[in-house]
């Protein structure tokens, strides 16, 4: 089988001296193995469009399980993310992430564009790299099945509070009387653990959310896909809980680390 294909590099391995191995993402069937003969050479006709985190039309013909490159022509190249190290650790960290998310021969078009608008922004350095990062992970870990409900208290209904109680372990929110309510039920249910068979666990995770931090967080799970990042933090404060809230519940529900992300976070620009 032989397919011409747009997709990004979302990762790369070096086999040998000239070779690599590369995890690329599509639209049509997520993210595929592909290996590149040769790309490493300076003179290949592969080498621009195979470098990491490069967009790129790509001819691939499939042999087993193994994708093979023919031809590639880049797109582009999103180079300026490289201008910061800073720029660089996310668009890292942004790669890891998707690159877990997608499925094998399973389309991932949102994940894609979310993928593509992410390193767009970083490469022109348009919005601050913490907004960028929370909505891309607010967004991409509800592309993998873990979207929070924003749109009302779970206890009461209400939806416009003055602060939010966010459930980071179930993705829900309370008001403060529902949240104490609730969590005086949690203390009599923990108190009961002591029992031989007590199978009652508390273990939430809460983060107290402000008006506009919640706002943003609504932004970016609901909006339509263009619209994502197109929204102001009113200060930097806003900006740095917002970004703490978006990497607490990506990472409750990926389960996982990132060397990437913790790299990033050793380097990250200072916000307060
Ligand atoms: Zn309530």
């Amino acid at each position: 089988m032989t397919e011409t294909l747009k997709g990004i590099i979302l990762r790369e391995t070096p086999i040998g001296d000239y070779d690599k191995m590369m995890t690329v993402l599509t639209a049509e069937y997520g993210k595929l193995s592909v290996f590149a003969k040769g790309a490493k050479r300076l003179k290949s006709p592969l080498f621009t469009a195979t470098q990491l985190f490069s967009y790129s039309e790509m001819t691939l013909h499939k042999t087993g399980s193994t994708y093979y490159i023919r031809t590639g022509d880049l797109i582009e190249s999103f180079y300026h993310m490289r201008d910061t190290l800073e720029g660089a650790a996310l668009a890292g960290y942004i790669a890891d992430v998707a690159s877990d998310i997608a499925i094998e021969d399973q389309s991932a078009t949102e994940l894609m564009r979310l993928v593509l608008n992410s390193f767009h922004l970083i490469a022109t350095g348009k919005k601050q790299l913490p907004q960028i990062k929370a909505v891309f992970e607010l967004r991409a870990v509800s592309i993998a099945g873990f979207m929070p409900n924003l749109v009302a208290c779970a206890g009461c209904g209400n939806s416009d509070l003055t602060t939010y109680y966010f459930d980071i372990t179930s993705g829900v929110f309370r008001c403060e009387e529902c949240f104490r309510t609730d969590s005086l039920l949690l203390e009599k249910l923990a108190s009961r653990q002591s029992e031989p068979d007590g199978i009652y666990q508390s273990g939430q995770v809460i983060s107290i959310v402000s008006p506009s931090v919640f706002a943003a967080m609504r932004h970016a799970i609901y909006s339509r896909a263009e619209r994502i990042f197109s929204f102001e933090l009113k200060d930097n404060e806003t900006l740095s809980d917002f970004a703490a809230v978006a990497e607490k519940y990506i990472l409750c529900h990926m389960d996982r680390s990132y060397t990437t992300l913790e790299f990033y976070n050793t380097i990250k620009p200072k916000l307060v």
